[in-house]
């Protein structure tokens, strides 16, 4: 059997980040890792955006920084100084290219495409089988997404499911200098739904329909939505499409045990994608990051979450409160912003901000509807 100082299964976004934090230590301490993944990771499938105040080690790829925000409604329209935030994208391919050159030809590092068919641990030591082979590890970072067997009628088991167009423009319609964070100028017929609009300049940008809902759309769903925003509320009838990105993020409540043993789960098999906005990015790289200094320091690793346990609460409640339609997923994202200095409400979805930040934010939401959407999801989970 193989024997590994640690195994990475899935080089993803969590996966990479983790080898690429890890390698440093590794070379100190002469150790190494293999990364297994089913694919060879290439090309864009996905763009990745977050907010963030100081330069992370991805900043190299970050393609598109913005200080303003928008955020618009059929209530409200407002222009947001985030500073000193900065909202980031960075492109998939940029990463996979970036952590390609980091890790490839490493001596440290073992590069494996295989099928991860089973992660088990017995007696302090982890094991994975790949392609029929077993291999062993002190530890091993899983992201391969783990199977809910069961669903609980006292969870939310929500998607934001969405399908992106980067487009180009004949005319320069576009303000590079500000993003549009959401925009709910769209029907709410099949759920919360609304756009944002990256713009990478006057005349290309990545407009993204998005929809929190139980089901995904047929096809013409998304594309209908897309056109009629670009039209309607855009302006523009003349584009062209240059590139396309879908996707579907798991938001619920369900919990998700991310150590068990040996085996560390990392991304969103290890429940760092936030229930209620499914942003993972900036977690991902908490944890990892987190995962790197126990190690440093102890040699060990022992991280169920990197925020106060109260933050998946508070989710759990907007989730709760946006399956019930008591209220919609506008008008509670337009009262928190409306009423709420933007950077704050960043420091809150981020899993930031301090109880008494939390309580001043509470105050200026609906308390009814999100009480009795507390009350709800603890009377469920008690039957
Ligand atoms: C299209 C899209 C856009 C997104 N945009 C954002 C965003 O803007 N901001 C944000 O914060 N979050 C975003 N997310 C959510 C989240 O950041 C991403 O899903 C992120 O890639 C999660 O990282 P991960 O490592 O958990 O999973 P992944 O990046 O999916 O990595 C898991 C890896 O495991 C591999 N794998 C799976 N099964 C096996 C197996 N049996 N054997 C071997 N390998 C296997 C897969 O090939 C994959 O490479 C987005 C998600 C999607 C889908």
């Amino acid at each position: 059997m193989k024997h590994f100082d640690y195994i990475i299964a899935g080089g993803g976004c969590s996966g990479l980040s983790l080898a690429v934090r890890l390698l440093p230590y590794l070379k100190a301490s002469n150790k190494r890792v293999l990364l297994v993944d089913k694919v060879y990771k290439k090309g864009n499938d996905k763009t990745w955006c977050f907010w963030e105040e100081h330069p992370d080690i991805f900043e190299p790829v970050v393609c598109k920084k913005w200080n303003r925000l928008s955020f618009s409604s059929s209530f409200i329209h407002q222009q947001l100084d985030i500073s000193p935030y900065q909202y980031k994208m960075i492109r998939s391919k940029d990463f996979y290219d970036y952590t390609d050159e980091i890790l490839i030809g490493n001596d440290h590092v073992i590069i494996l495409k295989g099928i991860v068919e089973n992660l088990y641990t017995e007696n302090q030591r982890a094991y994975a089988i790949i392609d029929g082979e077993t291999y062993s590890a002190d530890y091993i970072f899983s992201s391969i997404p783990q199977v809910q067997t069961k669903k609980r009628a006292c969870y939310q088991y929500l998607i934001q499911h969405f399908l992106g167009w980067v487009i180009e423009t004949e005319n320069p319609i576009f303000h590079p200098e500000c993003a549009t964070l959401m925009d709910f100028n769209t029907s709410q017929e099949v759920g919360t739904s609304f756009v944002y609009v990256l713009p990478l300049t006057s005349k290309l940008a990545l407009v993204e329909y998005t929809v929190f809902s139980e089901q995904e759309l047929a096809a013409e769903g998304y594309t209908g939505a897309l056109k009629q925003y670009i039209a309607e509320q855009l302006h523009c009838n003349n584009y062209i499409i240059k590139e396309q990105e879908y996707g579907v993020i798991p938001m619920s409540d369900h919990p998700v045990e991310s150590i068990k043993g040996r085996i560390i789960y990392l991304g969103t098999a290890g429940g760092f994608t936030k229930g209620s906005t499914g942003y993972t990015f900036r977690f991902i790289q908490k944890h990892t990051a987190a995962i790197v200094q126990q190690l440093n320091k102890f040699g060990t690793v022992n991280i169920s979450s990197v925020f106060p346990k109260r933050f998946r609460t508070y989710d759990a409640t907007l989730l709760h409160l946006l399956a019930s339609r008591r209220l919609t997923g506008e008008e509670i994202f337009s009262t928190m912003f409306q009423n709420n200095n933007p950077i704050k409400i960043l420091k809150f979805l981020d899993n930031e901000t301090s109880l008494i930040e939390e309580l001043q934010i509470f105050k200026t939401l609906n308390k009814k509807e999100f009480t009795l959407a507390l009350l709800n999801r603890t009377l469920k989970a008690l039957i």
